[in-house]
Formats: C-alpha cells, structure tokens, sequence
C-alpha cells in the first residue's frame, strides 16, 4: 500500500501498482503535521489560551490550516488575568492531597514553588508518579512501574535533490536487520499557507527509525529489551548515528546516484529515551482479566489527584492520552 521495494520485485503488475500507489499519495491531502504532534499541542494551547495566536483565535473553520504557520506570543501563556494559564519549564517534584485541595510542588530555573488547586490530574509517565506522589499505596506504586517506555531514535535527513529517492520508487522502506529498520520520505503535505516543496529535484527530507533494543538473550522480557536500549540510546554517539545514516543509505539510493557526502545537508537525531507508552506483548505478560492489568489498577484516582497519559491505557498513540485525560477530567468532574 506505502509502495514497498517487494511489489517492484514481482515483475510489471508490482511495479504498475506501486507507480499508482505514488501517483495516489502525490494526490492525498495529508492528515498529518509536518512537525507531528507537536501540531497537536499547538493546536490545544492556541483553544485554551487564544491570546496566544490573536490573528487566528476563534477561527474555527481554518484552525488546522493555521497552526503550522502561526506565531505564538509566549508571553500570553501566563497571565494572571487569564482563566487558562499553562506554566513552562516547570518540573514538578511532588503532588499531595491536602484540605480540600491538592498542593504541588514544583522547581522552575533551579528554584522550588508550591501552587495549590481544587484538583489535580498527573499527566506525565507513570514510571514517575510513585515518585512524584509518595502517599500513593505500595501496591499501586508497583502496578504504576510495570510498564517501561520505548525507547526509539527518529532521524531526519535533509538530502539537497530527492531525485535519486524518487528514482527508486517507493514511498517507504521497511529494513528488517538494519540499523534503522523503516526509512520513509516525510509525508508530502501542503496546509494552508505551508506548501510542500519536495518533488523533483528539489530538497527532501528522509525519515529513518531506530529502535536501539538489543536481541532477546532468551532470559529477558520486553521490558528488560527496553531498559537496556534506553542505555545503549544514551551511549551512542551521534558519530554512529551519521556513519549509520550514510551507510544505510548509500546500499539503498547509491545505485541512483546518491552520494552521501555530497547530497546531505543535515542530519537530526531525535533520541526518545521514554518513547512509545509500552503496551502489553503476550510473548511475556499473562492476560489480567478485565480491570486487573497494572495500567488499570495503576490508574486509580487517589483523593483529589488523577492520573492520564498514554501510559494509564497501555497504548502508545495520541488517541489513548486523549481518552485518559477525557477518563481523568471526567474522575473530578463526576
Ligand atoms: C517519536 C514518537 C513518534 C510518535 N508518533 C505518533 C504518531 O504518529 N501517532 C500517534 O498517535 N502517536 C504517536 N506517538 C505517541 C504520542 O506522542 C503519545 O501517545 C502522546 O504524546 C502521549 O501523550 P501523554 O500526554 O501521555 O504524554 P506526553 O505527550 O509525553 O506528555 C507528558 C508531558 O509531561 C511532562 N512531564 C513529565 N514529567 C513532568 C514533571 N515532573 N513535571 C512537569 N511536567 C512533566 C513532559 O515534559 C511531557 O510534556 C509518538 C511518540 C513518539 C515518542
């Protein structure tokens, strides 16, 4: 469906259904951010404090269209005059229940505060709220660590001409065995005033995913796989990183007259050390009956704090968070 190497290998009709595939994604109006879902977030902060975009607050029929394009005026998140106030950089150290309310503690530039509200809804990583919130009980403080986030390693690499890329067919490349396992040409989107540019000739940028876990020794879970990527994510330098990059593609686009020290222009490794919510794998979780599983049990609102993210419904993706805050507002709102 994404154009894959292997329909080109079964002769005309993959190749004839992979140049149609091409010609349909060059057609595809994109439901896709270029920046992902930092879009998402963009989106949400410009709804609830619309001070920070003025020239498109309130434009509901074009909302998405802007956002890429908008530019936000950091100062109006703040304001003590606002209903919303959204605080950056500011990490927060311990929540407690107190006399009809909640106090948190949290240090911003290296200085500690303390806010008190009505509630409170965690929305960080579980692996992190026995820490952040001591009076939880032993056991939910458990079935909060259960889980253990993905680590991955997103690559952007800015080529100077795609044409060799696009001379080579398709859209996406899955890579079992090799260092980044998928390499995909970043989606072709054009919203609103931010238009693609990446055809022909013309710049393009590749995505290529790592995923720094090891092989199963035959003694470990996925969770054990996990933590020692983590680690092998934080000691590899970005030199491997860009010898890697160059390699990979230069076996793959080379015969298309890629050259890797002339054609890339740069290269950004994202490294996600806590990446993807972990979700269950029946090669090593048993099946908790319903309500049982520690996501379920771990979630459990105590006193006036609740608890959402993506964590809290074993699921990786942006819908789970949005369930859960929906579950979270929902817990204090009866
Ligand atoms: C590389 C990558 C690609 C992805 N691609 C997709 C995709 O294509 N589609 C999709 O649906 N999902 C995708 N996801 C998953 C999606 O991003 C997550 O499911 C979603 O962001 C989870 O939301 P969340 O609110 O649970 O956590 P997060 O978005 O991680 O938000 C948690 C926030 O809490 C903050 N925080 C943590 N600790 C503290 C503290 N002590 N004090 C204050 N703040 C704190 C963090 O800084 C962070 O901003 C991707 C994730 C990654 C890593």
């Amino acid at each position: 469906m994404l154009g894959y190497p292997g329909a080109n290998s079964v002769g005309y009709t993959g190749k004839l259904l992979n140049k149609l595939m091409d010609s349909l994604v060059d057609n595809i109006s994109f439901p896709v951010f270029p920046d992902g879902n930092a879009s998402v977030a963009r989106l949400l902060v410009r709804k609830l404090v619309p001070a920070v975009a003025p020239n498109t607050s309130g434009a509901s029929s074009n909302a998405m269209e802007s956002i890429l394009t908008d530019r936000f005026d950091y100062s109006q998140l703040d304001r003590s005059d606002a209903p919303v106030r959204i605080r950056l950089n500011s990490t927060a150290v311990n929540v407690k229940n107190i006399d009809d309310g909640v106090e948190v503690s949290y240090v911003q530039n290296g200085k500690p505060y303390k806010v008190q509200a009505r509630h409170s809804i965690l929305a960080c990583y579980n692996g992190l709220i026995s820490h952040l919130c001591p009076e939880l009980p032993e056991a939910q403080k458990e079935n909060l660590k259960y889980g253990v986030k993905v680590p991955l390693v997103m690559t952007s690499v800015l080529i100077r001409s795609g044409a060799s890329v696009h001379a080579s067919g398709p859209v996406q490349y899955q890579c079992p065995g090799s260092y980044f396992s998928v390499v995909t040409k970043a989606p072709p989107v054009s919203l609103g005033d931010y238009r693609d540019g990446s055809r022909g000739d013309n710049p393009l940028v590749l995505v290529m995913l790592h995923a720094p876990a090891p092989r199963n020794n035959g003694q470990q879970n996925a969770r054990d796989l996990y933590r020692l990527g983590r680690h092998k994510l934080y000691t590899t330098t970005f030199e491997t990183y860009e010898k890697e990059v160059k390699d990979q593609l230069t076996a793959m686009f080379g015969g298309n007259g890629f050259d890797a020290e002339q054609d890339i222009e740069a290269i950004t490794v994202n490294r996600w050390s806590h990446g993807y919510s972990y979700e269950y794998n029946s090669l090593f979780d048993p099946e908790w009956e319903e309500g049982q599983a520690p996501h379920e049990l771990g979630r459990a609102a105590i006193g006036r704090i609740s608890i959402a993210n993506s964590d809290s419904e074993a699921q990786a993706y942006l819908h789970s968070a949005i369930d859960a805050a929906a579950r979270a507002v929902n817990e204090i709102i009866g």
